[in-house]
């Protein structure tokens, strides 16, 4: 089997890949790379249909937050898609945008309360992403669920930090209402801790989910920290309708997303000079390119590569800071560990210096319960459990902390899992797997073809509450969902004797049991090379005894006779009656990922005799339903021309 994340057939040589479609055999690189393990190339393979609906469904089951990850997911799908070897990867956020703003249109028939509920009850403390995934799953499973937040309202993150030109606060709202109207309760302006205590939610609930975030600013440790801002505060500020800036020149310490966000959020509000310092070179910097292209497009100056060093005052009031040059972020062991230059420094004056350093947590509530270590809850990373039997932990706040949204997300919806098992729920969560025989082999789609472009606005037009990104057009959506190849398929089955075994009807025996032939390839192994079990061994090849009267032949086309792989073979077993063809099982091979029943051809046979008329018809028949790459066309006239001989070779 063909192994990696490369589709050799997309970007390389296609000769001798498959005609009929392929079997999915591993996770494509997009979903392997998604922490939540959306099935991207099944949801689009619905879009290519015209079937929003159905693509909504299959995404909901990994992901009920699409219109939000398909606003500031850092796509990590789009990192590795193979689509981008042959010229660019797709773009799959602004697709799954498209899906997620569907749901929401959709809300009162995709999102509902479930069938069955449970009499059991879980509380979830944090409503950011974390917190809204696990309450959707656990809903979703018929738990009474009671989601606590701190704050006046529900989204965490989503809707105080990320600003509205990103994310569209109408946008988080509809989702939080969505996951309302399945039954999930909230109360706001609960924060645990003060105003109950986790043990006393330990007591009323039957299981308990934390996420509640890194929301207290980090520290930089020097003089006169007092006079700085911190980041997360500033964005909270303009969330809340901040909408103008007395200060003048602006300098953001740091060089992450949130940084920029701090950033472009200042400029916008009108800030006339912004400067971003961070220890990292430009290469290193964690933001985002399209982050920092952005940034700069909107004239704010970085300063990669320089350290704070101290706070600079005119009469008490901050004045600016001076910087020196960092020289290297981590140390040899990879330990974050910055080494400057102290001879070389910069001043950067500044009425106001806002911090983007990273978020530490606040987790004094739950300390006396659970395990808590450099700052994070402890927890298992596929379970989300911690210590504690009754409560888990997900999100920003755990050791696992993934800091983005989809991470979060996952997180929330692994624990709801956790917990259901832990409290013997009956019901499971559903992922549906890829269908079967993939049909990814459209060859047109293989032209070069260029990502769809997501419009842009100028500059000039951007603000603070207005989305920057609008969403594509239907239409372009269904565009780019035929530019998915479908990867992650095994390319063919080049065996001589399983055509051979088709034909025949064999039976596998096993250490365990007899497997009939047509099943023992069947391609529904899921993810798994075969359908034997890791100890399970093949003992016996049983062939019945043919009919009296039938006859069964074999054909191969190798361009090395001896010793090669087939680029098409085909087994015939036919059997006769009264001079016609009574039943007939034609299996070519090389075609597909499994042996491939020519189902059609056997069809042509019947009542017919063997003659050079019925096995052309059989042969046109066989290849019914081909979806050519483009250099493996030539086995289209192979596979027709081997059925052919091998059904004559019966006479
Ligand atoms: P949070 O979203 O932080 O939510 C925690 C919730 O818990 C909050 O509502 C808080 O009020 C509540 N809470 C806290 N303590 C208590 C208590 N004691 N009692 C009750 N409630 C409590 N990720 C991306 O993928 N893409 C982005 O574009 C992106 N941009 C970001 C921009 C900013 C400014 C920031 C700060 C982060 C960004 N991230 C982004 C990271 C991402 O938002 C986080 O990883 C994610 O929100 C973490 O989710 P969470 O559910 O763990 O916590």
């Amino acid at each position: 089997r063909k192994g990696g994340r490369t589709c050799n057939a997309a970007i390389g040589d296609n000769r001798y890949h498959s005609i009929f479609g392929a079997a999915r055999v591993c996770a494509p690189p997009c979903t392997a790379d998604c922490p939540a393990g959306n099935d991207i190339p099944l949801y689009l393979s619905s879009i290519r249909e015209g079937n929003l609906a159905e693509a909504a469904r299959i995404l909901l089951q990994t992901n009920p937050l699409a219109a939000i990850t398909g606003r500031v997911c850092p796509h990590y799908c789009e990192q590795e898609c193979n689509r981008g070897e042959l010229d660019e990867a797709l773009s799959i956020r602004a697709i799954e945008r498209q899906v997620g703003d569907y749901i929401l249109e959709n809300a009162a028939k995709l999102l509902r309360p479930p069938r069955e509920e449970n009499q059991k009850k879980v509380a979830v403390v944090g409503s950011g992403p974390a917190g809204l995934a696990a309450a959707y799953y656990l809903r979703q499973l018929g738990y009474g669920v009671t989601v606590l937040e701190a704050l006046e309202e529900a989204g965490g993150v989503l809707t105080y930090g990320i600003p509205p030109y990103r994310l569209s606060k109408e946008v988080v709202q509809k989702q939080v209402k969505a996951i309302e109207s399945t039954g999930v309760r909230f109360k706001f302006k609960v924060k645990v801790g003060k105003d109950i205590t986790l043990a006393d939610l330990q007591r009323e609930y039957d299981a308990v989910f934390c996420a509640t975030g890194a929301w207290r600013q980090a520290s930089l440790g020097i003089q006169d920290e007092a006079l700085l801002s911190s980041g997360l505060d500033f964005l909270v500020q303009v969330n809340g309708g901040m909408r103008k800036t007395a200060n003048k020149k602006v300098l953001v310490i740091g060089g992450g997303s949130v940084a920029v966000d701090v950033a472009i959020s200042a400029r916008r509000l009108g800030a006339q000079e912004v400067t971003m310092a961070c220890l990292e070179t430009r290469e290193e910097m964690p933001a985002l390119a399209e982050e920092l292209e952005q940034a700069e497009k909107e004239g704010i100056n970085l300063m990669p590569a320089w350290g704070p060093s101290k706070v600079l005052k005119t009469s008490g009031k901050l004045s600016g800071m001076e910087l020196i040059r960092c020289t290297a972020v981590y140390n040899s062991e990879g330990r974050f560990a910055p080494a400057y230059d102290s001879s070389v420094r910069e001043i950067v004056e500044a009425d106001q210096v806002i911090l983007a350093i990273g978020q530490r947590t606040d987790l004094a509530y739950a300390e006396p319960l659970v395990e808590v270590k450099g700052g994070l809850i402890v927890v298992n990373a596929e379970s989300q459990a911690t210590g504690n039997a009754k409560i888990f932990a997900g999100g920003d706040a755990t050791v696992t902390g993934p800091l983005s949204v989809v991470g979060a997300m996952a997180s929330g919806r692994r624990a709801a899992e956790a917990i259901n098992q832990y409290l013997g729920g009956q019901n499971r969560l559903k992922i549906e797997k890829q269908a079967e025989h993939l049909a990814p082999g459209n060859g047109e789609y293989l032209e070069k073809r260029q990502r769809v472009k997501v419009p842009e606005l100028p500059v000039a037009q951007l603000s603070l509450d207005k989305e920057d990104v609008p969403g594509l057009e239907r239409g372009a959506v269904e565009a780019e969902a035929q530019r998915c190849l479908n990867c992650g398929c095994d390319g063919v089955n080049p065996s001589d004797i399983a055509p051979a075994l088709v034909a025949l009807d064999a039976r596998i025996v096993t250490s365990r049991r007899t497997i009939p032939i047509d099943q023992f390839w069947a391609a529904d192994r899921g993810l798994k090379s075969s359908v034997l079990d890791d100890d399970e061994i093949i003992t016996e090849i049983r062939i019945p005894e043919q009919a009296e009267g039938a006859r069964s032949a074999f054909i191969k086309f190798a361009i090395r006779k001896s010793i090669d792989f087939p680029i098409v073979n085909c087994a015939a077993a036919i059997e006769r009656e009264g001079g016609v063809v009574k039943t007939a099982r034609i299996c070519l091979n090389a075609v597909y990922s499994n042996p491939y029943r020519a189902a059609e051809a056997e069809e042509v046979m019947k009542g017919k005799p063997i003659d050079e008329a019925a096995a052309e018809a059989a042969g046109e028949a066989a290849v019914y339903g081909v979806v050519a790459l483009p250099y493996n066309k030539f086995k289209i006239q192979i596979a027709k021309t081997m059925v052919k001989r091998a059904i004559l070779g019966c006479q």
